[in-house]
C-alpha cells in the first residue's frame, strides 16, 4: 500500500493542481499512461473496502477523463503503437488510457462513460475471458473463500504452506501467502485446490454479485466492435515470477493466441498481472518478447513513458480513494520523483 503524507495529499497537491503547475513536469514531447480496473456498479452494491480498491466510481471516471481532454492530449493506442515504432509523433503531453482485467463491469459501466466523453481505451484481457463462463478471478474468489471460516491447517494442508511465517501475518498478509503459493501450480491444479477450498469454506462463492464476473467472449467482441482496442494480460493472471517458466511461457503465449482466435485481430500489446516488481522481472520481460508482443505495461511509475523500455513501459495506477490533484500528481510522475528524493 502506497504512503501519501496527509499534507501532501491535503495541501501539496491540491495546490499544484489548481494552480496548474503539476503540468509543468511534464515535458512537451512526453506520453503518460493511466491504468484503470474497472468502474464500481452503482448502489445497491456491497462495497468491499479492500478488493475494491482499485476500481473508480462512473462519476470519477468521468471527471478524470474530462480533465485530461481539457489538460493534455488523450491518444488512442494505434497512436501509441505508431509513436512506439517511430512511424509517427505524438501531441503534446499525450495520454493513453488502459484498463486491466476485463471485468465485466468494463462493459456495462465503464465503456458508456468512454464513448460519451469520446475517450479511447486499451483493454487488457485474461485470455480466459474468450471462454462461455470465465467466472470471477481466481485471487479474489480465494480472497472470499478465506473469509469464510476455513482452519488455519486446512490452509497450509491445501496450499502447502510454512506454518510459522502464516501466523504472523494480517489476513491479507495470508491471503496473499496463498497468492503466491497457489500461483507456483498450473492453472489446473490451482482450480482444483481452490474447488477443494469452496467445499471447505462457509462463503458460497456461485452468489457472488455481478461486480466479480469477467467478460465472457460475446462481451469481450462486443467491447472489441465498439472501437476499443484489446491487449493480452495472461491466461488466468497468476503471479507470473512464482510459475514454473513453461507454465509463465504458456500464460503469456496463449493469451495472445487465444485473443486474436476470437477476435480476429492483432493483439499486440501486453500488461504483466499485477504488474510490480515483486511480482515479475526479467525472465517475465523476455516471455513477453518472445510470445511476439511489441510491448508490455507495468502496473507501476507515473510520468512520461520511457519507449526504449518497450517491455517495461510505465503506468499511473488509478485507485478508489485518489483525489483529482492526486491523479495529477502520480500522472505528471511529481509523486514519484518526490518519492525518489525522499529516499535519497
Ligand atoms: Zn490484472
Amino acid at each position: 500500500m502506497r504512503f501519501v503524507s496527509p499534507l501532501l495529499r491535503k495541501v501539496v497537491y491540491p495546490a499544484m493542481h489548481y494552480s496548474g503547475s503539476l503540468k509543468g513536469f511534464v515535458p512537451n514531447d512526453a506520453c503518460l499512461v493511466v491504468n484503470y480496473h474497472g468502474v464500481i456498479p452503482p448502489d445497491p452494491y456491497c462495497r468491499h473496502p479492500f478488493l475494491d480498491a482499485n476500481l473508480v466510481s462512473s462519476a470519477e471516471l468521468r471527471k478524470q477523463l474530462r480533465f485530461l481532454k481539457n489538460n493534455y492530449n488523450v491518444i488512442d493506442a494505434e497512436s501509441f503503437r505508431a509513436w512506439l515504432e517511430k512511424r509517427d509523433v505524438l501531441p503534446r503531453r499525450s495520454v493513453l488510457v488502459t484498463c486491466d482485467d476485463g471485468l465485466a463491469n468494463n462493459l456495462s459501466e465503464m465503456l458508456p462513460v468512454l464513448q460519451s466523453e469520446g475517450v479511447p481505451c486499451l483493454f487488457f484481457i485474461t485470455g480466459e475471458s474468450c471462454g462461455e463462463r470465465p467466472g470471477v478471478l481466481w485471487y479474489e474468489e480465494l480472497y472470499h473463500l478465506l473469509t469464510g471460516g476455513v482452519s488455519e491447517t486446512d490452509i497450509h494442508t491445501i496450499f502447502e504452506i510454512d506454518r510459522e511465517r502464516f501466523h504472523q501475518h494480517s489476513f491479507q498478509g495470508k491471503w496473499w501467502n496463498c497468492v503466491m503459493n497457489a500461483s507456483r501450480l498450473n492453472a489446473s491444479a490451482r482450480a482444483e485446490k481452490i474447488g477443494l477450498l469452496r467445499s471447505l469454506s462457509k462463503f458460497v462463492s456461485s452468489k457472488l454479485p455481478e461486480r466479480w464476473r469477467r467478460m465472457n467472449g460475446e462481451e469481450l467482441k462486443m467491447l472489441a466492435s465498439s472501437g476499443m482496442r484489446i491487449g493480452a494480460h495472461t491466461m488466468s493472471h497468476p503471479v507470473l515470477a512464482q510459475c514454473s517458466e513453461d507454465e509463465a511461457r504458456r500464460e503469456v503465449t496463449q493469451s495472445r493466441t487465444d485473443l486474436e482466435r476470437l477476435l480476429g485481430d492483432k493483439v499486440w500489446a501486453f500488461a504483466y498481472p499485477f504488474g510490480n516488481p515483486a511480482t515479475m522481472g526479467e525472465r517475465e520481460v523476455n516471455l513477453a518478447r518472445e510470445a511476439g508482443f511489441e510491448c508490455a505495461f507495468v502496473n507501476v511509475g507515473g510520468g512520461a513513458v520511457d519507449p526504449s523500455q518497450r517491455f517495461a513501459l510505465a503506468r499511473t495506477h488509478v485507485t478508489a480513494d485518489m483525489s483529482l490533484a492526486e491523479f495529477e500528481a502520480h500522472l505528471s510522475g511529481f509523486h514519484n520523483r518526490l518519492q525518489a528524493a525522499v529516499r535519497g
